[in-house]
């Protein structure tokens, strides 16, 4: 391979090229993304880049990074066509770009729930730098916040803003905070640390309009059971969609993602996907799934670039999440698919653990202000280590390093 194109120049397309230099492939690289200036991480931006605005910091390499390693970074360009048969891509500069080999590191972007007046002026999202700019700009005048999502990034900037001494009400339509990712114990956990800093939290109603014309203030929601809540802006955090239609058009399969398998390639031999953007199968279940982390998005980049350098080998990693909420920090280890059952072990201090098991064998473990603990997880439970069950921990007292 002589030319490798990679589409998105975030967590995972970063991490591509990178990657591929440290497993020795010489030929050229050229990372084509749609947003100004150097790669980035986005975790920080609902965290400490919200409080600070230090773009350095979250800078995933400086400048030299990219001429040293040979890495032609073209910013603020968008990827608009792919030309499969003559293998290039076409940019909204009006270049044509040849590829041996393309990645598809397009990431995902904030879900716009069919909620009448979303699209009005104070209604925000969170997902770039240039959204957290925004937002925070927004949040110094502001005094009354409402979040429409009780998920990480909705919860994140609310610890953030209460932490700032703002009012903030989290809007949230399911019966509990981060439903899809945590056991209900862990939401309710989080439910009383926001509880208890002065947030507001509204649970199992949708928003079902917004309006820049508040009672009180300068915009209202309203819930789906007609009670209304005025606040200054609205954060919008009702998750997020893949950005699937480049590969669509192309005629590559996409479901809820771009489809590939287990070495993260397409239904084309010459395109791989990654990250937010893929939908790949569970190597624990063979199931198609789609996950939103740096982690996924890093350890997807790297099985990529150890094939492309004639090293294949299918991907296995681990996923895990972390979410930083108040002092609260929580990590989880594993997938919850299938749990039926929770065993919930309170530690030291602020240490708060749930070990979810499906079908009797521990399969995720949530936990809280403990990173030994997580660590421990992620080792017992990587791919091809020995099942733990809900009996080998009984016999060590719910003590997961008595298995290591
Ligand atoms: P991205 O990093 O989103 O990169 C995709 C890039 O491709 C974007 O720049 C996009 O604009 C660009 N692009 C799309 N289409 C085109 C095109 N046609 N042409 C050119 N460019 C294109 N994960 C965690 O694990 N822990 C956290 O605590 C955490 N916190 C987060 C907080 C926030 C506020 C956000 C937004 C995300 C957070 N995440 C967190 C998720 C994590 O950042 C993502 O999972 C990760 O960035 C995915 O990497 P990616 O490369 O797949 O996509």
């Amino acid at each position: 391979l002589d030319k490798i194109v990679i589409v998105g120049t975030g967590q995972g397309g970063f991490q591509a090229a990178a990657s591929l230099r440290q497993e020795g492939y010489e030929g050229e690289i050229t990372m084509i993304g749609d947003e100004a200036g150097l790669p980035y991480q986005r975790p920080p931006l609902s965290k400490a880049y919200m409080k600070e605005a230090n773009i350095e910091r979250i800078q995933l390499r400086p400048e030299n990074f990219y001429t040293q390693n040979r890495i032609n970074l073209v910013d603020a360009t968008r990827v608009e066509q792919i030309d499969r048969a003559e293998r290039a891509v076409v940019t909204s500069a009006g270049d044509r770009i040849a590829y041996d080999h393309l990645i598809l590191a397009t990431g995902a972007r904030n879900a716009v729930t069919p909620i009448k007046g979303i699209h009005e002026e104070r209604v925000f999202g969170l997902r770039s730098m240039m959204d957290a700019d925004h937002l925070r700009s927004t949040l110094e005048d502001a005094k009354h916040v409402i979040i429409i999502g009780g998920g990480f990034i909705g919860l994140e900037f609310a610890a953030v803003a209460r932490e700032m001494g703002r009012e903030v009400v989290v809007l949230e339509a399911a019966s509990r905070l981060m439903e899809r990712a945590v056991s209900p114990e862990m939401s309710s956990h989080f439910e009383r640390i926001h509880c208890d800093r002065g947030t507001m939290l509204k649970f199992g109603q949708p928003v079902v309009e917004v309006s820049d014309e508040g009672a009180y203030r300068p915009c209202r929601a309203r819930l789906a059971n007609g009670d209304s809540f005025d606040g200054d802006f609205i954060l919008l955090a009702a998750g997020v969609r893949p950005n699937q239609e480049l590969a669509a058009a192309t005629g590559l399969s996409t479901a809820n993602g771009i489809i590939v398998n287990q070495l993260l390639l397409t239904s084309d031999a010459n395109i791989s996907a990654l990250g937010d953007c893929a939908a790949f199968p569970d190597p624990r279940t063979g199931e198609l799934i789609r996950l939103e982390s740096v982690q996924a998005a890093s350890d997807h980049a790297r099985t990529i670039a150890r094939r492309l350098t004639g090293k294949p080998a299918a991907y296995t990693a681990l996923p895990w999440f972390w979410s930083d909420q108040f002092d609260a920090k929580l990590q989880i280890a594993g997938l919850p698919s299938g749990a039926d059952k929770s065993f919930v072990r309170k530690g030291n201090g602020d240490e708060y653990c749930v070990y979810r098991f499906a079908e009797n064998k521990l399969v995720c473990v949530e936990t809280v202000n403990s990173a030994r603990e997580h660590m421990t997880a992620r080792k017992l439970l990587a791919t091809g280590s020995e099942p733990v069950f809900w009996d080998d921990l009984k016999q060590v007292g719910f003590e997961l390093a008595a298995l290591m």
